[in-house]
């Protein structure tokens, strides 16, 4: 039977209008079928009223980059000491195994804040992930990511034609210097002739960036003591540049992190038309510096924002990452600028605009309530 939402205010997030005052929304089976304001709506509407009250209700809420599989290391790696430091205690804590139970907390911790769509990334776990997302009651891509030079170690092709109840593979690459351009390539080739998105970590940290420029540095070191840099030709390029010279970067992608760019690269990104994911409390977490998030919003770049894990984040609620953001906005970013992170924009970076990103007849009917906290940073903000 169909229902009817009634709140102080509806953040629909359609382009024409972001907001409905003493807003309703009918609903009935998994979909929203009427959007307008209560004294419109409740004429002739016969069914049950849920009342939110005061609450702004909003879309349901779209992670746009989590590694669910290292949850089980929150609180293990070391934090606000750089990447190559971060990422050796993570592979000396990364020995103790897939921990399922850990994954299954975390999908509960994402679905109480709110949110409903996840953007997960697994480099070894891809099956056991998705079983747990998908019995979490979240919807999901999981970008199946291929990593290593040489014929390291690909992920079976078919398993980008998974599907599960509520969610598919997708392919997505590791990063510039830790994957081979073929292999980068190929998984961006292999997600466009499917029609999904490609997503890589990109410009995350100054490593990547000697790396990438003369294979310097400490991080390089780490990684060529492994063994993980055999093969590897530094091709003289920032990241920006050579992921440009790679042709990995058109509006099917989502790039991740984009925390070392100049002004002008930010440009240079904008033209290709890419969306990209800021994961700013990540970057504090790590210590890697923060991006440049004005600029890339200045430059109309799609931005969205993710968790990344817990293994560099203390939670996972996306409410938290838009706050944070908010509090360190160095300009003007309204609520409707906000939630855009968090809605809309990853729908359409992602390709879900059919079932999400703002309230509209057709949609899921799934929602979040924005929290009061939030409305305070930008008030402050503003
Ligand atoms: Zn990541």
């Amino acid at each position: 039977m169909a229902e009817l939402l009634r709140a102080a205010r509806a953040a629909v997030m359609t382009p024409d209008r972001p907001f409905i005052q003493d807003a309703a929304i009918i609903h009935d089976q998994g979909r929203i079928l009427e959007v307008g304001t209560y004294a419109a709506l409740a004429r002739g509407f016969s069914g049950p009223v849920r009342d939110l009250g005061e609450a702004t209700v909003a879309p349901a809420l779209i992670n746009a980059h989590s590694h669910l599989e290292f949850s089980g290391l929150r609180g293990r790696a070391p934090s606000g000491r750089g990447f190559a430091a971060w990422v050796t205690g993570l592979m000396a804590a990364a020995g103790r195994g897939f921990d399922s139970e850990a994954v299954k907390s975390a999908c509960l911790e994402l679905a109480d804040s709110g949110t409903a769509f996840v953007a997960d990334t697994a480099t070894r776990n891809a099956e056991a992930v998705a079983g747990i997302l998908d019995d979490s009651g979240l919807f999901f891509v999981l970008f199946v990511e291929a990593v290593g030079h040489g014929p390291g170690r690909p992920y079976p092709a078919d398993l980008l034609d998974r599907a599960w109840g509520r969610g598919r593979a997708a392919a997505a690459g590791h990063a510039l210097y830790s994957t081979s351009p073929e292999a980068l390539r190929r998984a961006r080739d292999q997600s466009r002739r499917r029609g999904l998105p490609f997503s890589l970590h990109l410009a995350e940290h100054r490593d990547e960036e000697n790396i990438l420029l003369d294979g310097s540095g400490l991080f390089a070191d780490i990684l060529r003591d492994r063994g993980l840099l055999k093969g590897f030709v530094p091709p003289g390029k920032t990241p920006l540049a050579y992921a440009l010279e790679l042709g990995l970067l058109d509006p099917g992608v989502l790039a991740v992190h984009c925390v070392r760019l100049s002004r002008r690269e930010v440009a240079d990104l904008a033209r290709t038309g890419a969306s990209v994911c800021l994961c700013p409390r990540s970057n504090a977490f790590i210590g890697v510096g923060r991006a440049p998030w004005e600029d890339l919003v200045r430059a109309g770049v799609n931005v969205c924002l993710g968790t990344d894990s817990l293994a560099s984040n203390t939670d996972l609620n996306l409410w938290n990452e838009a706050r944070y953001l908010a509090e360190r906005f160095d300009g003007p970013l309204d609520l409707a600028g906000a939630l855009r992170l968090v809605t809309a924009n990853p729908a359409r970076a992602l390709g879900l605009e059919r079932d999400f990103g703002s309230l509209a007849p057709g949609k899921r009917a799934l929602f979040s309530v924005v929290p009061e906290a939030l409305s305070r940073a930008l008030g402050r903000a503003a």
